[in-house]
């Protein structure tokens, strides 16, 4: 061999014994075959083969079978973030004339993909209430097709009752898919709970760290594989085995970061509760709250991600009394090892049901800092809100 040719073939080396417990990287557009057979028969190597590097590497199969077994479902596709997952769970399964049934508190893109692109195609794009069985009743028909739930509801954390809304869906013959991103497989499956297919963000609490975006879809049935996976195929989306492997490693910790931070959470909501700047504080894993006892029946542990309702007199100075913290960054995105804080606008994203509060919840996210330093910068944030109201105290309503 010419030392030309010997540059770019790969030789043979010795892995017998090379039992590694890191997963490697496996980069790769081209698969080559053995001979010309293996090439012209490649379309019959089944879900698990390898074909063209679009379609799966070893790195990005081990990370979709550790997810698969985490969802209790029968495959799993990576994308690029949670957003693609979502769309990508809804798109092979609508068509022009179909309708989508959206919880009303769902991930906002989540709203925006149907208005406009489902929109676009032909799909009829319904709102309903997440918390009411009966909303949805009136509002499914046999046209809709895909009933899509997040549980708890983006910022306002509505707890739905999946069993039951997977009921009324498949009576219907309609799909349930459901956005998995707060609870992460860890604490909630929603595929033994009736769904039919799951969408995480992993940039958020899987990943952990802030630092990539990509999204996982998982099935149930054998018949949503090929809708989905063909899809995909055919929009060129795939991710990278790089960002696939960070995933994997970043997901070792995952049920400490996420044991961490809830039981932050909780300790660090104890006292914001009581606070006087605060009208209440929505966290489904707070007895008396809406969807409390679904929460418990249906849920495995919580996550710390929660949001806080001001009173009203709190509310035009929150957005600029954020500058005085100093530990809790202010961002959107959330389940890295940095605690976030977002101040989030609701009304914009309801239209099947009322906001009725402020138009503004601030949403946190407790990430692995020392708890008594996030303690510190949310009293210097009240304090900041009391100095720029003028008020000693400021009293809540309710
Ligand atoms: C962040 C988020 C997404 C989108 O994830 P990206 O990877 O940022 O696209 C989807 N659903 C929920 C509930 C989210 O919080």
């Amino acid at each position: 061999m010419k030392d030309f040719t010997q540059c770019v073939v790969t030789p043979d080396v010795n892995v017998d014994g090379f039992e590694a417990l890191g997963v490697a990287t496996h980069r790769a557009s081209t698969i080559v075959f053995k001979n010309a057979e293996a090439y012209a028969t490649r379309g019959q190597r089944g879900h698990d083969g390898y074909t063209y590097g679009l379609y799966g590497t070893p790195t990005t199969r081990t990370l979709e079978a550790k997810l698969t077994a985490l969802e209790q479902g029968l495959r799993t596709f990576l994308v690029p973030s949670g957003q693609a997952a979502n769309a990508i769970a809804a798109l092979p399964f609508l068509k022009s004339g179909d309708k989508i049934l959206i919880a009303d508190t769902a991930y906002p893109p989540m709203r925006d993909f149907a208005n406009q692109d489902l929109a676009r195609f032909g799909v009829e794009v319904a709102y309903y209430d997440p918390v009411s069985i009966e909303d949805l009743t009136t509002k499914i028909d046999d046209r809709t097709k895909l009933v899509w739930c997040e549980s708890p509801g983006s910022t306002t954390m509505e707890i739905q009752d999946l069993p039951a809304i997977a009921d009324v869906a498949h009576r219907h013959g309609a799909l349930v898919g459901c956005d998995n991103t707060w609870a992460t497989p860890l604490n909630y499956k929603p595929l033994a709970l009736g769904a039919d297919i799951v969408t995480e963000a992993l940039t958020k609490y899987v990943s952990g760290h802030s630092d990539l975006l990509m999204g996982s879809i998982t099935v149930r049935s054998d018949d949503l594989i090929t809708p989905i996976r063909a899809t995909l195929g055919r929009f060129g989306i795939g991710v990278s085995p790089d960002d696939a492997s960070l995933v994997l490693r970043g997901m070792e910790t995952l049920g400490i970061r996420l044991k961490h931070a809830a039981d932050v959470a909780l300790v660090l909501i104890e006292w914001i509760e009581r606070h006087p700047l605060v009208e209440r504080v929505l966290f489904p894993t707070l007895p008396g709250t809406q969807g409390h006892e679904i929460w418990k029946r249906d849920f495995l542990g919580t996550s710390g991600v929660f949001s806080v309702v001001l009173v009203s007199d709190a509310v035009p100075h929150a957005a600029a009394a954020l500058d005085v913290l100093k530990t809790i960054a202010i961002g959107a995105s959330w389940g890295g090892t940095r605690s976030l804080i977002a101040p989030m606008p609701v009304r914009q994203n309801r239209t099947a049901t009322e906001w009725k509060q402020d138009d503004l919840v601030l949403r946190i996210s407790v990430g692995l800092e020392d708890p008594a330093d996030l303690q510190a910068d949310m009293e210097a944030f009240f304090a900041e809100i009391l100095r720029r109201t003028g008020q000693a105290k400021l009293v809540r309503a309710s």
